[in-house]
């Protein structure tokens, strides 16, 4: 992947861009030949900022502020996604038992074979908050998926 770049073009026949490699032929959205005629719009080393650059360049101007923004953030998100966030959830799961029914208690001694300093509350609420758990009782919660 290293020095790889991608182009953004702009098709002069349909006016709409498209992300390429550099083996382009034809506009995806017309079937023109692009060739010798397309318009680089900008140049980027990922595909991820290809995509937003694309999504940007068929933007009418006035908004692309507050795409690039949303579209990066997103972004930003995805790739911060918590390691430890798979952990807990596989957590989760191996606490419940046959039934996909967790308890505080089924949960703080899985934690505690686990050496985490973590509460089986605020795993729970991150859970509940992840669509993961349901509570069915007062001390009780069944998994969703
Ligand atoms: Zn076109």
């Amino acid at each position: 992947m290293e020095g790889k770049q991608w182009v953004v073009i702009r098709c002069r026949a349909c006016n709409n861009c498209h992300g390429s490699s550099g083996n382009y032929k034809r506009c995806p959205h017309c079937g023109n030949a692009i060739g010798e005629i397309a318009e680089i719009v900008s140049t980027v080393n990922s595909d991820a900022e290809l995509r937003i650059e694309v999504a940007i360049a068929n933007t009418p101007v006035e908004l692309r502020d507050a795409l690039r923004g949303k579209l990066k953030s997103t972004d930003t998100l995805v790739k911060n996604q918590d390691p430890q966030a798979f952990t807990m959830a596989k957590w989760v799961q191996q606490s419940a038992d046959n039934n996909g029914e967790i308890t505080l208690q089924s949960l703080s001694t899985l934690i505690a074979s686990k050496n985490s300093d973590i509460t089986a509350e605020d795993l729970i609420s991150m859970a509940e908050t992840q669509g993961m758990l349901l509570r069915i009782d007062e001390n009780r919660w069944t998994l969703l998926e």
